[in-house]
């Protein structure tokens, strides 16, 4: 597989215990050549995964998995900030102090609860999701992030507690928020998490097929996996969404410059 695996947890995020050696032994039986890890930076204080982040510590284990696969497997340093705009000045201050070949900005909290349990406790939906692409909006806005992850996380991990719910109006901010990204040069991510559990690939078709026509060409693939064995999965699944989506191309990054290559 000549895919990139540029969504990755381990042991250096606070909701994973795999080894990063486990993970590129993995990479290497499929066939990958290249991965990402992106390990959770939690801004929030009444996270638990709050202050679970240490460069040092991640910076010293990639060395040694970088040692052992040289040659056979190209190691990026990445990251996976969680965005909760409240913490904006914050978030942007810590980021500037470390250095990353990749960064994905995600939203994952509504009104200050991770975004399914604000649905089950029963926030309206389109309570939700005005929310939800409101913040999403303000991190475009920043310019911080190389790909917004998971965009639309409500339906991904909402999905069976929506059920039949129109989303409408919805999936025309989606599209919008799309148009937004390639004008400030942002990309986008497919993230193939829990697919296997019925959580659906986002972004739906349409969303990626807007960030295309309106000149957006930096889309990255991502498992989003926390163990070994679900790295790399269901990336074929994203690589045809983004071909159906009209991409011929999937970005990768060295220092937070990207490059392309062709989707198998
Ligand atoms: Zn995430
Ligand atoms: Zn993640």
């Amino acid at each position: 597989m000549t895919l990139a695996d540029y969504h990755l947890h381990t042991a250096d995020s606070a909701d994973s215990t795999e080894s990063m050696a486990a993970v590129c032994r993995r990479a290497v039986e499929l066939g990958l050549n290249e991965i990402c890890f992106t390990e959770h930076f939690d801004t929030d204080p009444y996270d638990r995964g709050y202050g679970y982040y240490d460069d040092a510590r991640y910076q010293r284990r990639l060395d040694d998995v970088r040692q052992e696969f040289a040659g056979r497997l190209v190691i990026r340093k990445g990251l996976e900030f969680d965005w909760q705009s409240r913490y904006a000045a914050r978030t942007a201050e810590l980021l500037a102090g470390y250095r990353f070949d990749f960064l994905i900005g995600s939203v994952h909290c509504v009104f200050g609860s991770m975004a399914r349990e604000a649905l089950q406790r029963g926030f309206p939906p389109e309570e939700v999701y005005r929310e939800y692409f409101a913040e999403l909006r303000t991190l475009v806005a920043t310019g911080l992030p190389d790909v917004l992850g998971h965009v639309d996380y409500v339906r991904k991990v909402g999905w069976d507690l929506l059920g039949s719910w129109r989303y409408g109006d919805f999936d025309r901010e989606a599209a919008a928020l799309a148009r937004l990204c390639a004008a400030r040069g942002v990309g986008l991510e497919v993230n193939t998490r829990h697919r296997d559990r019925g959580q659906p690939i986002v972004p739906g078709v349409d969303v990626l097929r807007a960030y295309r026509e309106a000149g957006g060409r930096t889309v990255t693939l991502g498992s989003d996996a926390h163990t070994a064995d679900a790295m790399g999965a269901h990336l074929d699944a994203a690589a045809a969404r983004l071909r159906e989506a009209g991409f011929d191309e999937f970005a990768v990054f060295c220092d937070r410059r990207p490059t392309w290559r062709p989707l198998p």
